[in-house]
């Protein structure tokens, strides 16, 4: 199958793209990497009758460090995240989780923001931010507004941006020394979407885990933080009975929903497998 006819600009600056989505309203939709937008279009999941492509405004590139925050612009490809040094150095989890996305020849076109915005509850990005604290920066007609990463997913492929905004960047805090960090995912071959994953980090002292947050993707509507299994944890020696709480706990209070090839009960089992090994890794 084809995508519909569609009408198609590119925009060389931020404002200008702002003013084409305010104009042409819901029938536009933005591209950036198209690499879930094709093929949404060319199964005719989507119609729209505009296509903008933003991948020629300067303002949504760049990875900088601003203050005490990493900056990853919009258009940040997946592969500049993967060889970055300041991602490597300050977000050291997002080039841990990189490589998981997809294949090379995806992560070279598809973007941070593309990911962000389609808001994928199997999706590495999403997860990454949430448990990051990541800030979303998004500008619209009334101007910019921040988004915390928890208050961004809001159900199913459902973000709070609006139909007339941009998700212009992210900003993520440093990462400090003490910080330690786990990712990992269980698919049936590299490259494949993920049937459970785990992006966790912890500040650390000693045996002792504090700041603890544990997101799991692929597991429900939108990417879950494990807060009971996170408070059970933080501040208290980890050792073998702790973990078998905490496994516990994070399996009990995540909402699990099956997909296609894989049952509840096997996302719910993977939890408990991925969070045990996460937090051997980050008390070694
Ligand atoms: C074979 C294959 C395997 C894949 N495997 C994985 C995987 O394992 N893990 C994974 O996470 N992803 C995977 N992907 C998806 C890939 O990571 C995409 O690059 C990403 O999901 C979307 O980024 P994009 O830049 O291509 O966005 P696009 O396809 O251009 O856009 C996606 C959506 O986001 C909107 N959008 C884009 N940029 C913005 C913005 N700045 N502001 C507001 N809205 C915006 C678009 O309007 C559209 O609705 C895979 C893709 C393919 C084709």
């Amino acid at each position: 199958m084809k995508a519909a006819a569609f009408d198609y600009v590119k925009p060389k600056a931020l404002n200008e793209a702002l003013s084409l989505l305010e104009e042409a309203g819901e029938d536009a939709r933005l591209i950036a990497g198209g690499q879930t937008l094709l093929a949404t279009l060319n199964m005719r999941l989507s119609e729209p009758s505009v296509l903008i492509d933003i991948t020629d405004i300067a303002e949504l590139k760049g990875i900088s460090v601003v203050g005490n925050n990493l900056r990853i612009g919009a258009l940040v490809t997946h592969t500049e995240i993967e060889d970055s040094e300041l991602v490597a150095k300050n977000a050291p989890l997002l080039k841990a989780a990189a490589p998981h996305i997809a294949h090379r020849a995806i992560r070279n076109l598809g973007t941070w923001g593309g990911s962000l915005a389609y808001g994928d509850p199997a999706a590495e990005w999403p997860a990454c931010s949430l448990t990051l604290g990541a800030t979303m920066i998004i500008h619209g007609p009334s101007g910019e507004r921040r988004v915390s990463a928890k208050d961004f997913f809001i159900d199913l492929y459902t973000t709070s941006l609006e139909p007339d905004e941009i998700l212009v960047a992210t900003e993520i805090p440093l990462a400090s020394k003490q910080e330690v960090f786990y990712f990992h995912e269980l698919a049936r071959r590299h490259g494949d979407y993920a049937v459970a994953g785990l992006a966790a980090v912890a500040q650390k002292q000693g045996d002792v885990l504090t700041n603890c947050a544990f997101t799991f993707f692929s597991v429900g509507a939108t990417p879950v933080m494990a807060t009971a299994a996170q408070d059970l944890v933080d501040g208290k020696k980890l050792n073998d009975e702790l973990i078998a709480q905490a496994v516990a706990a994070a399996r009990n209070e995540i909402e699990v929903i099956a997909d296609i090839t894989n049952s509840a009960e096997a996302k719910q089992h993977l939890i408990g497998v991925l969070l045990e090994r996460g937090l051997k890794q980050m008390a070694a």
